[in-house]
């Protein structure tokens, strides 16, 4: 072979070489892209399997999310009602505080992951959601509603069915404004005004607008709660369980297993309980109980999903 032809052929597997290279180089790189985004799938699928997992039934709303930032509007209703197996979440409201701060002290020793319901205008209740935030437990207004009986009419911040739109808006707003530390509210009596649209209605708007939540303490069987906060969809919680009508032992032991039976078959359930000596001696005595029977006590928003169906 002469010196042209040896030069030919060297350059032609010189490119062939490096024809080869850039072949390989591109096959790595599609690699290294191609995990990379399968990766990146598997860790957003996580994620939303994650948030999504376990949780209760409860309506979307776009403040919500700002608040929380724990919502995911992408995820379809499917994905979200993915049944999961985990362990068991309790949430427990206590009502009626305000009034006495060693019954709120007790509590917020027993367990941080309680959650406080605090009546406005009370001696102790702004003490009370200052050293809820401090502990870094979850405090709602315990919000006092016109009842069927007059029994509690008159008491300070109380919404009524004679008030107007306007009155309902402005009083419901001088109590937030008050205890602004509040992640929701529930209804403290409100047997009469927990049945109405329209008032009902006035103050949905007002928690969507500032971004909280509604237990429904369900006072009343023909309460419009549920109904309202799908169309204004508001994040919404209902009480399960109340432990102690009656405060005697067996009354709160017989509860407490409907409620432990509740979220063993549901996966989450939700007990209000009252800020008393003889509830606040039953807790005490329980809470332990609840880790060994695979329980996990969350605050209230913890239950929330999304899911206007779970
Ligand atoms: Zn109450």
């Amino acid at each position: 072979m002469g010196r042209k032809g040896f030069l030919r052929k060297r350059r032609r597997r010189a490119r062939a070489l490096s024809r080869r290279r850039t072949v390989l180089l591109v096959t790595v790189l599609c690699l290294i892209l191609g995990s990379g985004f399968v990766v990146g799938l598997r860790y957003t699928q996580s994620r939303a399997n994650k948030r999504t997992t376990g949780t209760a039934g409860q309506y979307l709303d776009d403040s919500w999310q700002k608040t929380t930032g724990r919502h995911e509007k992408a995820l379809s209703p499917k994905k979200r009602r993915k049944p999961e197996t985990q362990e068991g979440r309790v949430a427990i409201v206590i009502d009626d505080l305000g009034p006495n701060l060693k019954h709120a002290e007790r509590l917020l020793d027993l367990d941080r992951h309680l959650t406080l319901a605090v009546i406005p205008w009370q001696i102790h209740s702004e003490e009370i959601l200052q050293r809820a935030s401090e502990t870094g437990a979850e405090a709602i207004l315990h919000q006092p509603m016109e009842a069927h009986h007059e029994e509690g009419s008159g008491m300070p911040g109380m919404l009524y069915l004679r008030m107007s739109d306007r009155e309902i808006r402005e009083t419901l707003a001088k109590n937030l404004d008050a205890y602004a530390v509040v992640a929701g509210m529930n209804n403290h009596m409100g047997s009469a005004l927990t049945e109405d649209e329209r008032a009902l209605g006035v103050v949905f708007q007002v928690l969507r607008e500032r971004g909280l939540y509604f237990l429904d303490s369900r006072t009343s069987a023909q309460t419009v709660g549920k109904k309202l906060a799908r169309v204004e969809g508001l994040p919404f919680f209902e009480r399960d369980v109340f432990l102690d009508n009656e405060s005697d032992h067996d009354y709160m032991a017989g509860m407490w297993d409907r409620f432990i039976g509740e979220a063993r078959t549901r996966g989450y359930a939700v007990l209000i309980a009252h800020g008393r000596t003889e509830s606040i001696d039953f807790l005490a005595a329980r809470l332990p109980e609840l880790g060994r029977d695979g329980f996990r006590l969350v605050r209230l928003s913890e239950l929330y999903s999304g899911d206007p169906d779970a």
